[in-house]
């Protein structure tokens, strides 16, 4: 199977307080499913292989929970959740000092591409092995 996207570690940072921050870009090929509610089933198979995304906090505007928010939400977003728990079960980062944001803007950016970043890695090494080990995950949710 094709990859779900490609993901390009386009920046790395250490901010003011000290976190490094790392700038993922995610793109989707054209025509490629990029919301969970385009993908049956996906939301309920990603929280049963990782079912602490549920605790996660979520500001998706509408107050809802991660997991109801997982129902119908960006990919890249998901994305963005399982990384901060990868790095939190595989690296032992405490989950509240790790912070990610989604964000697109296809007309800079180009169709299909995403921009998230986090906060709370160690190394690029560690955000990019991380990063892919979320992609498979989201990967296996899918069917
Ligand atoms: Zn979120």
């Amino acid at each position: 199977m094709d990859d779900l996207f490609d993901i390009e570690l386009v920046d790395w940072k250490q901010n003011r307080t000290g976190y490094h921050v790392v700038l993922f870009k995610l793109k989707f090929a054209p025509g490629a499913a990029q919301r969970t509610d385009a993908l049956p089933g996906f939301s309920k198979r990603l929280l049963s292989s990782l079912p602490q995304l549920r605790i996660h906090a979520c500001h998706n505007g509408a107050h809802k929970s991660f997991a109801m928010e997982l129902e119908n939400t960006e990919i890249a977003h998901a994305f963005e959740h399982v990384a901060v728990e990868l790095a939190a079960q595989l690296a032992k980062h405490p989950r509240a000092e790790m912070i990610g944001k989604t964000a697109w803007n296809f007309s800079i950016d180009g169709q299909g591409v995403y921009r998230v970043e986090i906060q709370g890695f160690d190394s690029c090494e560690e955000a990019r092995e991380i990063a892919c080990r979320a992609r498979g995950l989201l990967q296996e949710a899918m069917c």
